[in-house]
């Protein structure tokens, strides 16, 4: 069986280097806010080409600690995709903020930016983008509105470290974009940790605070902080990784291209294939009608797959006062998903495995 990500194998060519790091940092005896996060901090801006970079402790907190920086009064509403995973909406709800929820263009599934324009009212503060799968949203038209409209953008690009648009890189567009260190992104650590970038002094200062009780300097709070902070273990295996994303990404784009070139099952929708260096392809989104029975052929094929989202956030329990919305776009693409595996250290036989075990799921229809 091929799995869909097996993080064991992911992070066998640096246990050395991370059992290095860990031990030293449990030797520094300084485990929160130390060298490790400053370093890394420093090395995350330089690479996402953004000024500042502040470290949380998981990406949801990294866009709610945006959003509480920004201040933005209770009931302002806030834009997001509908077509997301369900951490790109909490945080704006956590605030008493409210989501309005924007559905995606069918083709690249992200929010569609030619309808976000309908739902901007008085009360709009901001809009969410989120660069779901590892693909930036059309930046230059989100901005443009934006700025029309005396709106920020918040970039979700838990998916999309790396990514470029426009030979803009990911973490430099939006005034203020929040990653996510999961162990399984493109940059993954060994447990929660998360960013904002930006290239706003203050918002970055603020966010400072905020990440730490509202404090900068020991018993002295300025703010109504939280506790979200990147520990130094964390943030020193996050330095032993970051040096290896672009050879990582750059695997990810060649397996991409070997499977929009080579994927030729009719029926079958492939993801857009016009920026295939650009993308950071977190994930390979394919779509079909019946995705029961392909998830269950390809299963049978040796290709674990997965479902990236099987419930759209509003319809979930949590989300009982969206349940009543009719999101037909999104619906439709919470129905017919199906990531096929696609990270780093896939050899090129397997990937021909996966091509030929899609191929010759249409035999059987
Ligand atoms: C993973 C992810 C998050 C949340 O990141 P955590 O570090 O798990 O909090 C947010 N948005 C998207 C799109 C994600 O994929």
């Amino acid at each position: 069986m091929i799995p869909f990500l097996d993080l064991n194998e992911i992070n066998k060519p640096y246990v050395r280097a991370i059992e290095e790091a860990s031990l030293r940092v449990l030797r520094s005896g300084w485990y929160i806010l130390g060298k490790e996060l400053q370093i890394f901090e420093k090395s995350f801006a330089d690479y996402c080409e953004a000024k500042y970079c502040v470290g949380v402790a998981n990406g949801l907190d990294a866009i709610g600690l945006i959003l509480r920086a920004y201040d933005f009064p209770e009931r302002s509403e806030i834009i997001v995709p509908a077509n997301t995973y369900i951490a790109s909406v909490l945080p704006v709800s956590y605030l008493n903020l409210t989501p309005v929820l924007v559905e995606p263009d069918p083709v690249t599934m992200l929010i569609d930016p030619h309808k976000i324009e309908q739902h901007i009212t008085p009360l709009t503060k901001a809009i969410v983008c989120v660069d779901l799968y590892g693909r930036s949203c059309e930046m230059d038209v989100v901005m443009d509105i934006a700025i029309r409209n005396h709106l920020k953008v918040i970039t979700d690009a838990a998916q999309a470290h790396g990514a470029f648009y426009q030979n803009q890189k990911v973490g430099s567009i939006a005034h203020a974009t929040a990653f996510s260190f999961y162990p399984t992104k493109n940059l993954g650590a060994l447990g929660d940790a998360g960013a904002v970038t930006t290239l706003d002094a203050d918002l970055a200062e603020k966010i400072e605070y905020l990440r730490n009780y509202g404090s900068r300097e020991r018993y002295k709070n300025e703010y109504l902080g939280v506790n979200s902070r990147l520990d130094e273990i964390q943030a020193a295996i996050l330095n032993v990784k970051l040096p290896f994303l672009d050879k990582d990404n750059t695997r990810r784009r060649e397996i991409a291209k070997r499977y929009l070139a080579e994927i030729k099952l009719q029926n079958l929708v492939l993801p857009p294939a016009d920026r295939i260096s650009e993308d950071a392809w977190h994930l390979f989104v394919v779509r079909h009608s019946d995705r029961t029975s392909l998830i269950r052929h390809l299963d049978q094929a040796g290709v674990q797959t997965n479902v990236h989202y099987p419930l759209p956030v509003h319809k979930q329990k949590a989300y009982a006062n969206l349940n009543h919305l009719e999101l037909p776009i999104t619906e439709k693409i919470h129905d017919q998903v199906v990531s096929l595996p696609l990270n780093p250290i896939l050899t090129d036989q397997e990937v021909s495995h996966i091509i030929n075990a899609v191929n010759s799921f249409e035999n059987q229809q």
